[in-house]
């Protein structure tokens, strides 16, 4: 296929392998690969293009399906990866920068407030997409304001973190938007106290999640009032293996390409454990991965 695409100063890559590219090491190929190179660059492409556009970050919470990703795939690079202080226990950060260096960084300036992110490991962006969160804390309860730019209209626009309007895993902004900067705000504090948090929070990952699997965090959000490992577990889901793909015995909601699995032996075999737990306890698991690719606009979410 003939694609025409706007002139960049940033990079376009063809036919690019995401099982390369995602955490779960599968996925067919995205079509085309887009590097902006500035944000001025990601508006002027986006003003000018009809095609279909998806975004990804580390992909550290995505199935890319093994047929692919059509249209363009917006990956910020490193250009967005900068990490700065503010002043007044507040930082900014690119859509690109790592989490876990967000967490770090702070640490640096005697900021406390970030350190649940050391164990997170995606990007600003995806963070902000998904409200990451861990052990009490999340995304919302640290971001300030947030820079996005609109898929639609192609221009960039500030929201604060209540206009985000938050969500468990997830936000309320209508339409579809790249994140491509935000502030966020912690409290003062002391290097030792702040040093401990941080390796509490790795420790306790560690012990409890496999974090050096191919996976993909976790695979569904816990519905109200229930913890879904807890139902996936009761459903004798821990261990189950479809294909290559396999629920974790160390934490059951935690998919793994153990052995050279496909997008859909992992997709099939977290539908057969949503399908599992609805048929014991009548609750409907809704995925906290996001599935990519098999079509345009294929966002679940
Ligand atoms: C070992 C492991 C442990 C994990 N632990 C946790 C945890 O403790 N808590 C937790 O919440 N998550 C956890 N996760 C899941 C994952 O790290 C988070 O959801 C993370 O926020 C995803 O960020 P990402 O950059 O990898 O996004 P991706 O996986 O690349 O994308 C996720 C979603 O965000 C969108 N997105 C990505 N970048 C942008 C952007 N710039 N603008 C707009 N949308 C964007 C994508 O389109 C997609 O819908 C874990 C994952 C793994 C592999």
């Amino acid at each position: 296929m003939l694609i025409s695409l706007p002139k960049v100063r940033g990079i376009y890559r063809y036919n690019v392998p995401m099982s390369k590219m995602t955490w779960l090491n599968v996925g067919g190929q995205a079509d085309v690969l887009f590097k902006p190179r500035d944000i001025e660059d990601l508006v002027c492409f986006i003003k000018n293009t009809e095609l279909p556009i998806n975004v990804i970050g580390a992909t550290s919470n995505i199935i890319v399906r093994d047929s692919g990703i059509r249209g363009i795939t917006v990956k910020l690079g490193k250009e967005f990866a900068y990490i700065k202080c503010k002043g007044n226990n507040s930082i900014i950060a690119g859509g690109a920068a790592l989490l876990s260096n967000l967490a770090y960084f702070a640490e640096k300036q005697q900021i406390s407030g970030l350190e649940f992110l050391v164990g997170i490991p995606g990007t600003v962006g995806g963070g902000i997409e998904m409200n990451a969160g861990a052990y009490g804390s999340d995304i919302a309860s640290v971001v300030q304001s947030i820079k996005a730019v609109n898929l639609e209209d192609g221009n960039l626009y500030e929201f604060s973190s209540k206009e985000m309007g938050y969500v468990y895993r997830g936000h309320n902004l209508k339409g579809q938007w790249i994140f491509v900067e935000a502030e966020f705000k912690g409290v003062s504090s002391e290097h030792e106290i702040i040093l401990s948090r941080l390796k509490e929070v790795i420790d306790k990952k560690n012990k409890s999640q496999p974090v050096k699997g191919k996976t993909a965090g976790c695979m569904f959000k816990n519905p109200k009032d229930y913890q879904a490992w807890k139902l996936i577990d009761e459903s004798g889901c821990r261990g189950l293996n479809n294909g290559g793909a396999k629920i974790s015995k160390k934490h059951c909601n935690f998919l793994l390409n153990y052995n050279n699995a496909t997008a859909s032996d992992l997709e099939n075999l977290g539908n057969k454990v949503r399908d599992a737990v609805k048929d014991k306890f009548n609750v409907e698991l809704e995925w906290e991965i996001r599935v990519l690719g098999g079509g345009f606009y294929s966002r679940i979410s």
